[in-house]
């Protein structure tokens, strides 16, 4: 049994632990671990405090995936609920859906009984302020919701290499089972509506039992052109080794072309129980629990060079 999870799973990594030592299933420890960092309102990736759209509303994506049967639920541009990956789970289990978008995630949210709340918090909210009135002239930014255009406030606001963020959590129960979550606020400042690589399987999350799983942060972008999550279980179930299959999806990042590319972070579990983690950045670290450990490891991931460019 073991957790795997990008860095800021740490807040989460050891309930999901505990329930997978309390015999509950993979499913449930992925969603238990990620329910702690969508109620932190320190992380301004994820959840509760997550920095909002460039018009100030906070839009979560969040999905999970069952590497058992291979079913999946996901969320999109959800607004008002704090707890997008406990909704995802219930379109997986509920529907004959995989993936509900806007009002009509929130609608779905309400018929389930979840609780609505305001979800920008007021740091996030000072923060979404100070970054747009950086570039932007009062009467502009006072009558943001009216503006007819604002690609080129998006392009100028969203700083990749700080924007961004989401978590992700792999884990594996007594049965062998592995599933797969990953939740987000998605990038800072990002036009309305815009959907990143989290609700979207085999872009930013895949989980197959028979191979491992993998789940994504980074440009999200991205990770939907090279279906980067897929990428690297199909490598694994071609036969490469969990070194070169992560290697491998990383390098396929690196063919993509265009105005907009930037960073690109992966973990992975193999069928056997094994993580590994690689990024685009040198020195990023993710984290993983055995249930036979006291505390979780923070480990390096490895690196693979691909090129960045912004506008
Ligand atoms: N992958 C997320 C997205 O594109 C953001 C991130 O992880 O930085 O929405």
């Amino acid at each position: 049994m073991i957790v795997v999870a990008s860095s800021n799973g740490i807040v989460g990594i050891q309930t999901a632990v505990q329930v997978l030592r309390a015999g509950g299933t993979a499913v449930d420890a992925v969603e238990a671990g990620i329910r702690l960092v969508e109620a932190n309102p320190d992380d301004h990736t994820v959840g509760y405090g997550g920095y909002p759209n460039i018009l100030g509303q906070v839009e979560l994506d969040a999905s999970i995936m069952n590497g058992r049967t291979l079913e999946s639920g996901a969320v999109a541009a959800l607004q008002g609920y704090p707890h997008p990956i406990s909704i995802a789970r219930k379109v997986m289990e509920e529907l004959p859906h995989v993936l509900l978008a806007g009002a009509g995630a929130a609608r779905f949210a309400a018929e389930m009984g979840f609780t609505a709340q305001e979800m920008l918090t007021p740091e996030a909210q000072r923060v979404w302020q100070e970054r747009l009135q950086r570039h932007m002239p009062p009467e502009l930014f006072a009558n943001l919701h009216a503006q007819p255009a604002l690609r080129d406030w998006v392009r100028l606001a969203t700083d990749p290499e700080r924007a961004g963020g989401t978590v992700n959590f792999i884990a594996q129960d007594a049965h062998g089972d592995i599933a797969c979550g990953v939740s987000t606020s998605g990038w800072a400042w990002k036009y309305p509506g815009r959907l990143g690589d989290s609700p979207i399987i085999g872009a930013g999350n895949y989980a197959d039992n028979r191979y491992g799983a993998a789940a994504c942060t980074g440009m999200g972008e991205m990770a939907i052109r090279a279906a980067t999550a897929r990428s690297l279980v199909l490598y694994l179930k071609m036969g490469m080794t969990l070194a070169e299959a992560g290697t491998e999806a990383m390098r396929d990042l690196a063919d993509l072309h265009g105005r907009f590319l930037s960073v690109m972070n992966i973990i992975a579990l193999d069928r056997h129980g094994q993580p590994a983690a690689f990024s685009s950045q040198q020195g990023k670290t993710y984290i993983y629990q055995r249930a036979d450990m006291v505390e979780p490891i923070e480990a390096l991931r490895t690196f693979v060079a691909i090129p960045t460019r912004w506008g």
